[in-house]
């Protein structure tokens, strides 16, 4: 068959089977996939992986797809043969990257960025909305915007996919820059090698003649003077030479016991930010991302479900999800609700304990420094009616409680009174980090 007359074919086929789904989905689905050739009763179809071929299958396009075929070239056996453009993504790209755009050779530590780990694909709520902006501020505008940046929250929430997201973006800004980056127990690594091989001028001169040090996982230097001696001296002729500096650490400047007080106190010069824990809406928004990247398709609520019960970090998530993608395909598994759960026992999260009310109202309290006769008060003056809705808020995202009954629970008997305190307290953290931090904090100390 000529091949205008396979494309006819083809885009007849599509015109039935796929007329109803949505534009989005024909892009991601439909638009990769091409007839080949048709050599007697055998039609070729070209796909770029099995992946596709599971879609087609699992929506049960393909047998439509037969159907058609065979009343078109007017034959009851005709045979599908499916031949793919690429193998399963086995090994990631990023495993087999070379030190290509290295421009020179000293380059700290060999450093080099995660092509996946950009600011495009971080994905924001509130939790980390300040910690993206000020980086990729910082990117854009190296040393002069925010300087130093300190970025602290628990294992597996971005951080460094924040480094990495301001590395490359500053390597798209100009191939010639030369980055320092790397994590502080690699810094205690070689500047101990440094020592011993007595290069520490080599060693110091990496930093010198960058635009920018990107230390990850400062809690490293904890205990470890020298290094953190070496560091302040970096960090002061970097900071002097108006380079841009940032640091991630799994604690706030102030709780990094053993890490000597000028080193804090300098953490806490420019701008500190925290990746709070992230809601629902963005670990779906994560999958959801991520399943569009690798086009692969994954059910919505089968998403919903991953992202409902992992929920702490976001590492672990991922890895969730490339779990029960990669069994569905090896072991040819339906995605459903009943067989991810089954697939993702291992990796559920023990259910953090039930919170109750009074913790609430005593972090509360203890947050505003206000008594907790005072907050369930029947007074309005503004210095109690915020802490109460702050109270209200925090009662709704982390009880199974009502609107009715949280009211209650702070002394109202409308349950309007909790919904607009719910509101409002949501609206507050999106338009201002103070708040999303403070509600952070108190969620924390909820927790504890
Ligand atoms: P940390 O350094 O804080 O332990 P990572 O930066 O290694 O965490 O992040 C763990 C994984 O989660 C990475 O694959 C990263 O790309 C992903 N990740 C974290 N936060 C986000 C986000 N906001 N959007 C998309 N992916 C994220
Ligand atoms: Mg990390």
């Amino acid at each position: 068959m000529e091949r205008q007359q396979l494309e006819q074919l083809w885009e007849k086929i599509k015109s039935t089977v796929f007329k109803d789904l949505p534009v989005q989905t024909l892009e991601i689905w439909v638009a990769p996939i091409s007839i080949k050739d048709i050599v007697g009763n055998k039609i070729t179809f070209e796909l770029p992986n099995k992946y596709f071929y599971n879609w087609l299958v699992a929506n049960g396009h393909l047998d439509k797809i037969y159907e058609i075929l065979c009343s078109e070239l007017n034959s009851n056996e005709i045979e599908i043969d499916i031949e793919y453009l690429q193998g399963l993504p086995e090994q990631r790209q990023e495993e087999k990257i070379e030190f290509e755009y290295i421009p020179e050779k000293v380059f700290v530590s060999k450093a080099i960025f995660n092509p996946e780990y950009t600011f495009e694909n971080f994905i924001t709520d509130e939790s980390n909305r300040f910690a993206k902006a000020v980086c990729e501020t910082a990117a854009k505008n190296i040393g002069t915007a925010y300087n130093p940046i300190f970025i602290y929250a628990p294992v597996g929430l971005g951080k460094t996919h924040l480094l990495h997201a301001v590395g490359n973006k500053m390597l798209e800004m100009s191939r010639k820059f030369r980055i320092a980056y790397i994590s502080a127990n690699k810094f205690v690594d070689e500047y101990v090698e440094a020592l011993q091989k007595n290069k520490l001028d080599e060693f110091r001169s990496k930093f010198q003649n960058s635009v920018a040090l990107l230390l990850d996982d400062v809690q490293f230097l904890i205990g470890k003077e020298k290094s953190q001696e070496e560091f302040f001296h970096i960090f002061n002729l970097l900071f002097d030479n108006k380079k841009q500096i940032i640091i991630t650490s799994d604690r706030k400047p102030q709780e990094l016991r053993g890490i000597e007080e000028r080193l804090i106190s300098r953490f806490e010069w420019g701008v500190v930010a925290d990746i709070g824990r992230p809601s629902l809406e963005l670990r779906l928004a994560i999958l959801q991302h991520k399943a569009q990247r690798e086009r692969v398709y994954v059910p919505e609520d089968v998403l919903r479900y991953i992202a409902e019960n992992i929920t702490e970090n976001i590492r672990r998530l991922i890895g969730a999800f490339n779990n029960v993608v990669a069994r569905s395909f090896t072991e040819n598994i339906p995605l459903t609700i009943d067989t991810v759960k089954e697939m993702l026992k291992n990796f559920m999260e023990p259910q953090p304990p039930p919170v109750s009310i009074e913790k609430i109202i005593d972090v509360v309290c203890e947050e505003f420094k206000i008594s907790k006769k005072e907050l369930l008060s029947k007074k309005r003056s503004e210095a109690l009616a915020l802490p109460r809705q702050f109270g209200m808020y925090l009662a709704k995202i982390l009880t199974d409680l009502s609107y009715l009954q949280i009211a209650e629970s702070f002394g109202r008997k409308d349950h309007t009174t909790a919904y607009h305190a719910y509101f409002k307290v949501k609206n507050l953290i999106a338009s201002n980090p103070y708040y999303s931090q403070l509600v952070n904090r108190m969620i924390e100390n909820i927790r504890k």
